[in-house]
């Protein structure tokens, strides 16, 4: 059954604790869900039930994970959390260069899953446009917390102080923004910024989120606009007004 007004999750597991321990989590937080056992369940479902959020262990029996996200990504931008052991780095990486959102590590906490699962389901909400934030993409504004970038005019303020960005920055600030929600990876990041990932990039691409910070984070050392995924990339947080 599909509640809107909570949102549906559609988990795809093949190892049943793991499978259960989530399970259990949504039950309990009235979030409605349906399972998949391997790749090809998880993809008709993934078609039939149209589900809110699709959290997806990446180390299937029939399928590869990262070939599902291609499959889906296809035909819909529904939220996509990827589950992975720590060994598979690389594999986590993959799968948000192919259009995943978030990941989580294994072995994860309830509470953890259950925020992640917040995330994206506001990150459903708002393509949707039926939720309080706007699609960014078509909004003229942005706001999160103290933070307001007016696209049209080029221009960001932080608790209403105007503040100044290098293209560079705004771009990449523009591009996290975006995003609000989804953890971007270096490479993906330097294809929209730079036009091109190069692996010698990434040290002016730390350099650029280091002035960023500096520029709109209320302490850079604690930052609450921009989090860093070590190994992986970054991500925009929503911040509460
Ligand atoms: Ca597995």
């Amino acid at each position: 059954m599909t509640n809107a007004s909570t949102g549906y999750v559609l988990v795809v597991e093949d190892d049943a604790a793991i499978r259960n321990l989530v399970t259990t989590a949504l039950k309990l937080h009235d979030l409605a869900y349906d399972v998949a056992e391997n790749g090809s369940q998880a993809l008709l479902k993934a078609v039939s039930r149209t589900p809110d959020v699709i959290v997806l262990d990446l180390g299937l029996p029939d399928m590869d994970g990262v070939e599902i996200i291609r499959n889906v990504r296809s035909w819909s931008e529904v939220p996509i959390i990827v589950v992975s052991a720590r060994q598979e780095d690389t594999d986590k990486v993959g799968a948000l260069d192919a259009g995943a959102d978030d990941y989580l590590t294994k072995p994860f906490s309830v509470d953890e899953f259950l925020a992640r699962i917040r995330v994206a389901l506001r990150r459903s909400t708002a393509a949707k446009g039926v939720g309080s934030l706007a699609c960014a993409d078509e909004a003229p504004r942005y706001r999160n917390g103290g933070l307001t970038i007016d696209y049209a005019a080029g221009c960001v303020c932080v608790d209403d102080k105007e503040i100044h960005l290098t293209p560079i920055e705004f771009k990449l600030l523009c591009l996290l923004a975006r995003n609000t929600g989804k953890v971007l990876t270096h490479t993906y990041i330097l294809k929209e910024v730079w036009g091109q990932a190069l692996a010698s990039d990434l040290p002016s691409l730390r350099v650029f989120m280091t002035t960023l910070r500096k520029k709109i984070e209320p302490d850079p050392a604690h930052p609450i606009y921009i989090q860093t995924h070590v190994g992986v990339g970054y991500r925009m947080l929503r911040v509460e007004a």
